[in-house]
């Protein structure tokens, strides 16, 4: 029977990046996924890298931390692998939220992040087709943000993964952990086991349910959120765009993705669902107020993703309690974070080295003395 070092289970952005930087250390790995990978939470999503809203300190540095990876990684996979860099822009209505808004990039550019105000006139001469409010003079730049193509950066981490002989495999659902004492031995699949050294977790949403039956609680909540893509613009659109009610940035077919928090209240609400149809109209109003040419556009795709959302709302990634051999990674913003989680965790699990960056950031938070497990 063949031997592996790590088996990985997931395989969104979480779980490939965590699978190239494995094969990238030297270890036979394993990595499966119940369907198409990248097909998950990762291929729906607005796929922003940034760490403008990342509350307190310890975690926008982790995020920043998951932006420069990403710029690594590119240069590093070389060709197109899906990164798409230009800043991006933002601007608040008035009151309160323009308060807000200062308050952060102040507190951003302090922390030596890329944040600063510039003028409405340079903001739309490095993006003509915004139409920006007439009492908005200057608007916020973060000049390092990004947004990625996801799937696409996915695929080239997959195929760097398999040519450093790393096994991947579509379409293989897991079942559940066999485990004994506090060791993970198989992946249970529907017809066969799969045994290894180590096992790494990284199925996003399922996460929770995945871990149950190994007694172990590690909440994940799961919080859909809609986005809207059309066709392609007159005007193209060169970066990440938020203003009030509204956020859009180029998408990889060549037209818009647009997004709203409100909006996905109203999708996820379960006692009375709107239509994506309905919301779809409404992002298009909304689009086409700030950007004029989205008033020409059409909804070519509606899509429903489901983020996997941590208890605190802050990343989860380290051993899974209990096991000395099983790891975990679940993540909201996980996209800005997967290449350097999966770094991170790869090089703990074959190296042997722990990174301080995410002793914050252990499962074990959740647990309380005396519940490790169920
Ligand atoms: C609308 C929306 C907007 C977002 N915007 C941003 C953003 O701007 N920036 C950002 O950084 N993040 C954003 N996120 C969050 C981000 O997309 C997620 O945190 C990230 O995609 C999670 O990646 P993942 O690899 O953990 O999960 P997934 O991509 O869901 O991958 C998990 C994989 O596990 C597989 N799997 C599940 N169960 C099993 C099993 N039993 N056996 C085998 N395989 C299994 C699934 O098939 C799937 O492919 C957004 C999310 C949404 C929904």
């Amino acid at each position: 029977m063949k031997h592996y070092d790590v088996a990985v289970i997931g395989l969104g952005i979480v779980g490939a990046s965590a699978a190239y930087a494995a094969a990238w250390a030297g270890a036979r790995v394993l990595a499966l996924d119940a369907g198409a990978p990248g097909a998950g939470t990762s291929g729906t999503s607005f796929a922003w890298l940034n760490a403008v809203r990342k509350e307190p300190e310890v975690y926008h540095r982790l995020n920043a931390a998951g932006m420069t990876a990403h710029r690594e990684l590119s240069r590093e996979l070389g060709g197109d692998a899906g990164y798409h860099d230009g800043g991006s822009l933002e601007w608040a209505a008035g009151g309160d939220e323009e308060h807000e808004l200062r308050e952060r990039v102040h507190r951003l550019a302090s922390r030596g992040y890329p944040a600063e105000w510039i003028s409405r006139e340079r903001a739309t001469g490095s993006e003509p087709g915004l139409a920006i409010p007439d009492h908005v003079h200057e608007v916020a730049f973060y000049a390092a943000d990004a947004w990625l193509d996801a799937p696409r950066l996915i695929g080239r981490l997959l195929a760097a993964a398999s040519a450093r002989g790393a096994e991947v495999r579509d379409g293989t659902p897991i079942r559940s952990l066999r485990a004994r004492g506090d060791r993970i031995e198989a992946l249970v699949g529907d017809a066969s086991e799969t045994v290894a050294t180590s096992f790494l977790v990284c199925v996003g949403p399922a996460t929770q349910a995945f871990l149950e039956p190994l007694r172990v609680v590690i909440p994940v909540g799961r919080v859909p959120g809609l986005l809207v893509v059309t066709s392609r613009s007159a005007e193209p659109l060169h970066r990440v765009v938020h203003s009030p009610g509204i956020h859009l940035r180029p998408d990889a077919s060549g037209g818009l993705l647009l997004g709203a928090e409100d909006v996905d209240t109203l999708a996820a609400n379960a006692d009375a669902p709107r239509p994506p149809s309905e919301l779809a109209a409404l992002l298009l109003e909304r689009a086409g107020r700030v950007f004029p040419s989205a008033r020409h556009v059409k909804v070519v795709d509606a899509r429903i993703g489901v983020r996997p959302m941590p208890g605190d709302r802050h990343t989860i990634a380290g051993r899974i309690p209990g096991f000395v051999n099983g790891w975990v990674i679940a993540t909201h913003s996980g996209v800005t974070l997967g290449p350097l989680l999966g770094r991170l965790l790869a090089d703990e699990i074959v190296r042997g080295v722990p990174s301080s960056m995410l002793t914050p950031f252990g499962p074990e938070r959740f647990m309380t003395a005396g519940a490790t497990t169920v």
